[in-house]
């Protein structure tokens, strides 16, 4: 039986995909072969990467002048790739929202030095602060839009004039929409709202790359190098983009990201109405900076949170701790997660309030 999961990531895939994806596990189309068992240059294959590349350009109406790039290594490669091919003054500055954001920052300043012009650390990354300046002469300005472990996410993109902003998307790429423009450049790891593990997505205005230092780097560190190859340099993770290209075309069939906000904030709006009215749960973040995705409450017990998790996934309710810098419990409800799936906990956080004695 499958259950409701609320994984941070790797996390939950319709339904409909993995249904599709196991119907063309063995034989793909025609053509005698698995996906997996495919040349990365093969006619088949090409016609799968670049209908992939075109669903995303569309879904998040990707100016022409941005490429779109097909990676490995994870968000966390990117810590690394940002500095190393942004790099002209040897400056970037960062906002600290969370600890990606942290980690983000800790790995540029192995490159170039790093201004930290906000944080939220003060109260454990609660919030999302206010950007009152940045530095003139900075090569990028570095946010995280969604906060997967405070549970935090920015309601306005800020305004850096000339400066490229660079934004982890990680976990609310495709949850809302965004204007591409303002950014300089995207990244998201696929397994929270793309796809499986195994790809990294990267959306890059394309003056951004070509600069003096990043030519000295290792070809395969060189996003100038990624793009001529149409991601194509060295063999791709082409399962996991033929998985991305399935959800796009899900995603595209629920109206787009329009389409899937809408239904993203229902969902939230359900946990979070329930979370400011309960006797027992109450949400963590600050309510002004609420995330869609990622929604960590508690009881305020550590034990009864923990009696939760496993009565919870009696039921089919899975993955619902927090994270161990947090503490307490965490929905995370991306794309993928179902309105019938928050109901459910929403139900069954009533029937556990109940059995509390409260409410
Ligand atoms: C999950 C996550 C990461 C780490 O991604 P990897 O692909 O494991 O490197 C980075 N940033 C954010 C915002 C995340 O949610």
């Amino acid at each position: 039986m499958r259950v409701y999961n609320f994984s941070p990531g790797p996390a939950t895939l319709p339904v409909e995909v993995l249904e599709q994806a196991a119907k063309e596990m063995v034989e793909y189309k025609d053509c005698g072969m698995s996906v997996m068992e495919m040349s990365h240059r093969s006619k088949m294959y090409e016609e799968i990467h670049e209908e992939a590349e075109i669903l995303l350009k569309e879904l998040m109406e990707i100016p022409s002048n941005y490429k779109v790039l097909f990676l490995q290594g994870g968000a966390s490669q990117q810590f690394a790739m940002i500095p190393m091919n942004l790099y002209k003054n040897g400056k970037a500055d960062y906002v600290l929202t969370g600890e990606w954001a942290n980690k983000a920052c800790k790995e540029a300043a192995k490159i170039l030095k790093t201004t930290v012009i906000a944080t939220s650390e003060d109260k454990n990354f609660s919030y999302i602060p206010d950007i009152k300046e940045f530095s003139p002469d900075a090569d990028y300005i570095h946010i995280t839009t969604n906060n997967t472990i405070c549970g935090t996410r920015f309601l306005k993109i800020p305004d850096t004039g000339n400066i490229p902003l660079v934004a982890d998307m990680s976990s609310g790429i495709l949850s809302e929409v965004f204007d591409v423009s303002k950014f300089g450049l995207i990244y998201a790891g696929a397994q929270k709202n793309i796809g499986p593990a195994g790809l990294t997505i990267v959306i890059i205005r394309e003056d951004l790359p070509e600069n003096e230092y990043a030519s000295k780097l290792p070809s395969i560190f060189q996003y100038k190098v990624h793009a001529k190859a149409n991601s194509l340099f060295n063999t791709a993770p082409t399962y996991s983009i033929y998985m991305a290209k399935l959800c796009l075309e899900w995603l595209k069939n629920q109206g787009g990201v329009a389409g899937i906000q809408k239904v993203n904030e229902a969902k939230a709006k359900l946990m979070y109405d329930f979370l400011d009215n309960s006797p027992l749960f109450s949400g963590i973040a600050d309510k002004k900076y609420r995330s869609l995705m990622n929604i960590p409450f508690t009881t305020g017990d550590d034990a009864k949170d923990k009696d939760f998790i496993k009565k919870a996934a009696e039921v089919g309710l899975v993955n619902l701790s927090g994270h161990r810098l947090v503490g307490g419990l965490r929905a995370s409800i991306y794309n993928a997660m179902p309105m019938a799936g928050v109901e459910k906990l929403v139900n069954f956080m009533k029937d556990f309030e109940t059995g509390e004695g409260q409410g």
